[in-house]
């Protein structure tokens, strides 16, 4: 045993001290009425120590007390799954941080009244199938829960992003700040993942590489002259952690910039922390993405690692060969979403087989017969 940890139970926030051996033997000796604990490992259930000394029970983190908690609860009233009305079902203690701290609150959880349904309704998500949907819109939200237990005020948020917006200050500096100020001790503020980022595809494969403009996909001319019939194609947004589909258009030309935009624009309105595209031809529209001023949170334009192989040293959207690229992609793994849209380019042939109108039905049926079995994890 060379080292000691040291808790003292009246420093507050900062109280855990390392110390070495003969350190220990020292305060030992110097200080009257000091509790220390020994730790050790047991091999078998002899080794335990009993009897009353032994039997101490760990505190769990201490929860704000209060004698009646505020109660909160959704402002929907009706099944966002079903349209059937709600009803109060349960309230759980949870905590809500604000800048004033944490607040220990009532959530009182709702239920569709419809027995075949039964989606539960919390602040601002519902839970089917074990998975978390947004239920409300970000103007109508007061609060934003994480889970039914933890919450955090508007207010604080805003003022949290907007001193990282202004201020420019770094994530771990709020967080610093916040563990001097706000909370009383290191475990009680919750970290959440903060960056978000999409994968972009279409059905159309038409090659592209850095220099000169991609050549227009029109197939080979026929003898008759005739160009090959158009395909019915779409174009669609993928969550590279999850594989549900977040955005889809339907495409009669080739890939074009104007149907990746409309499609990117849509998950951009609803998703204000992605900050990263991944799309396979990035190089080529780079430029009419990033000066769309729709896209301006979104900070990193990439190409997949993949697909990156063939593009060249001076691809601007490479994150082989640009550092600030790699770095943002190291904790993203593309091939959920690759294998999406493999699977969608699998039903093209069936799509294609319908005429234009029946086309976009399909496809729209597809995603959302893709989407819940994403939700019931049965991919
Ligand atoms: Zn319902
Ligand atoms: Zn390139």
């Amino acid at each position: 045993m060379d080292s000691f940890s040291m808790v003292d139970s009246t420093a507050g926030r900062r109280r855990l001290v390392d110390l070495s051996m003969s350190r220990v033997r020292e305060s030992l000796l110097q200080y009257n009425g000091l509790t220390w604990f020994q730790l050790s490992l047991s091999q078998s259930p002899e080794d335990r120590m009993e009897g009353h000394v032994y039997d101490l029970r760990g505190a769990a983190p201490t929860m704000p007390r209060q004698r009646d908690p505020r109660e909160i609860l959704t402002p929907v009233t009706s099944c966002l799954e079903c349209g059937a009305p709600l009803a109060h079902a349960h309230a759980v203690s949870g905590r809500l941080y604000g800048l004033g701290g944490v607040e220990g609150i009532s959530m009182v959880i709702k239920r569709c009244s419809k027995k075949t349904c039964r989606a539960h309704h919390h602040y601002n998500y519902r839970k089917v199938e074990g998975q978390k949907y947004h239920s409300l819109d970000l103007d109508q939200m007061e609060y934003i829960f994480v889970n039914s237990k933890v919450g955090f005020s508007r207010q604080f948020l805003d003022y949290h992003n907007a001193l990282q917006f202004r201020g420019g200050l770094s994530h771990n500096a709020i967080m610093f700040a916040q563990g001097e100020v706000m909370w009383e001790d290191r475990d009680q503020h919750a970290r959440w993942h903060m960056e978000y980022e999409v994968v972009i595809d279409g059905h159309e494969k038409v090659s592209a590489k850095c220099q000169g403009p991609p050549p227009v996909h029109v197939g080979r001319p026929r003898k008759d002259g005739a160009n090959k019939q158009r395909h019915n194609g779409w174009f669609m947004a993928v969550d590279p952690h999850s594989g549900m589909v977040m955005s889809v258009a339907d495409m009669e030309e080739p890939e074009n910039n104007v149907v990746a935009k409309n499609v990117l624009r849509k998950v951009v309105t609803k998703a204000v922390n992605l900050n990263c595209v991944i799309y396979d031809k990035m190089c080529v529209c780079l430029k009419s993405f990033a000066t769309d001023k729709d896209f301006k949170q979104v900070k990193y334009w990439s190409i997949d690692r993949f697909h990156a192989k063939a593009h060249s040293v001076s691809c601007p959207c490479s994150p082989i060969h640009v550092r600030r690229l790699d770095l943002r992609l190291r904790s993203v793994n593309s091939s959920i979403a690759e294998q999406t849209f493999s699977w969608f380019r699998g039903y093209a042939s069936s799509f294609n087989t319908k005429a234009h109108e029946t086309h976009i039905f399909y496809v729209l049926l597809y995603v959302k017969m893709h989407n819940s079995l994403v939700r019931q994890n049965r991919l």
